[in-house]
């Protein structure tokens, strides 16, 4: 491998805007918060926001928080103090993380937002177990904390399809929310207020969709890596209008990137697909370790996951019970396989990298031999690199780099022979 260089990707002119709607939605949940003029409701990241949404509730994400804490280089300082009270090392370090820093009273809103002193006061907390188990724990948790209700729905897991008997279960538990929630927020549930928020929830992810589609052109205008960043207002402010005007902006300029053939690595010559948790505290090292050896990283199972076009405003309750229920986390391994041979083929990706996340066997996908499967049904070959989405004690960077020069080296060879 030659000289080391420190190559950053282009720098995406809409961020200013997405840090100006993620300023604003955080300083409205602060005075809400502060003045218990709005009711807010804690919800999963794949929990039925629409829902809250259209009943009147400001809605906060706590995995936006744990993603916040590993991004900030908080958490593994933190994680210790959730380990004190019982809550393992080895599970997810987004809970450990964020209760971690619940119990040492510091959150990361307070450095990037002034006046903000803490996460806002939940009313209600609400979960779908459709990603893990450990969301219910870490809701639990607060529940038992701050004497708030817990409400939840109960995905099946691992199907390799999604049947009525699924999305009828799902469905019917999505509905028995309304009445709780409507004895907590004090507003009657509106069917019609419910469409319009599933509708605005669909023109995201159809505008989520098309901007992470960029990326199958040669070469990618955008990279995983923005990807996590960008991600935000689909997260935390799908549903709402400015999510939609946001990725209008964003869409706008990518496609004239492609109009102008300019990539967000300089000189692409290998394309990946990240498959797995980010490391949140490694995004800039990583992608400038990948930008530096030529290698594209561009498209990722993660952040194709908050794309839900199941969503349909005439059929709000079934359509949100199949959106989430049809999660890539929720499937079995035929079906998470089948994604990801059209995935590799829609983006001409050259190699596959497998994060192992420690605490998140949930979004971890080399345990039970998949790349093995995919590498030989595809030909693409595939790295898998040990890790952790916040734990930085779980990483070994040099580790990282190693084998992941070593695999680019692997791929110019197989071009030359
Ligand atoms: S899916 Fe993984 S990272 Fe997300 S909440 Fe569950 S265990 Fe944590």
């Amino acid at each position: 491998m030659g000289e080391e260089k420190k190559v950053s990707r282009k720098k995406i002119e809409a961020t200013g805007v997405m840090n100006k709607y993620m300023a604003d939605y955080f300083y409205e949940l602060d005075r809400a918060s502060k003045s218990g003029e709005r009711k807010i409701a804690w919800c999963t990241s794949v929990g039925p926001a629409e829902l809250l949404l259209s009943m009147g509730f400001l809605v906060y994400y706590p995995e936006n928080h744990g993603a916040l804490l590993g991004t900030s280089r908080m958490a593994t300082e933190v994680i210790p103090n959730a380990n004190a009270f019982g809550y393992s090392p080895d599970i997810c370090s987004y809970l450990t993380a964020d209760i971690g820093a619940y119990i040492k009273g510091v959150t990361p809103l307070s450095k990037a937002f002034e006046g903000i002193e803490s996460v806002p006061k939940p009313d209600v907390l609400v979960y779908n177990t459709n990603q893990c188990r450990d969301v219910k724990d870490w809701f639990a948790w607060y529940s038992r904390e701050l004497s708030v209700p817990l409400l939840g729905i109960h995905t099946h897991r691992n199907p390799t399809g999604i049947d009525e008997n699924v999305i009828d279960s799902v469905a019917r538990q999505i509905e028995d929310l309304v009445l709780p929630l409507e004895k907590i927020s004090g507003n009657k549930f509106e069917l019609d207020k419910l469409k319009s928020v599933v509708a605005l929830s669909r023109e995201c992810s159809e505008l989520w969709k098309e901007v992470l589609e960029t990326a199958s052109a040669h070469p990618a205008p955008l990279t995983f890596f923005d990807g996590t960043i960008h991600m935000g207002p689909a997260v935390v402010l799908r549903g709402t209008q400015k999510a939609v005007d946001y990725y209008k902006i964003l869409l706008k300029e990518l496609k004239e990137r492609i109009k102008n053939n300019e990539g967000a690595v300089a000189d692409e010559k290998f394309r990946l697909y990240w498959e797995g948790m980010p490391v949140w505290g490694r995004l800039r090292a990583h992608s400038e370790l990948f930008s530096g050896l030529n290698a594209c990283v561009l498209a990722s199972t993660y952040c194709n996951s908050w794309i839900f076009t199941d969503f349909d405003p005439e059929d709000p309750f079934r359509s949100m019970a199949k959106a989430y229920s049809e999660l890539f986390i929720v499937k079995s391994d035929e079906a998470k396989e089948k994604y990801m041979r059209k995935m590799i083929e829609f983006f001409n990706i050259d190699g596959v990298i497998y994060h192992d996340a420690k605490t998140c066997p949930n979004n971890s996908n080399n345990r039970y031999g998949m790349p093995q499967r995919l590498e030989k049904e595809t030909g693409i070959p595939s790295i898998t690199i040990n890790g952790d989405l916040n734990d930085l004690r779980l990483i070994s960077d040099e580790q990282t780099k190693t084998n992941i020069e070593a695999f680019i080296e692997q791929l110019e060879e197989s071009r030359i022979h």
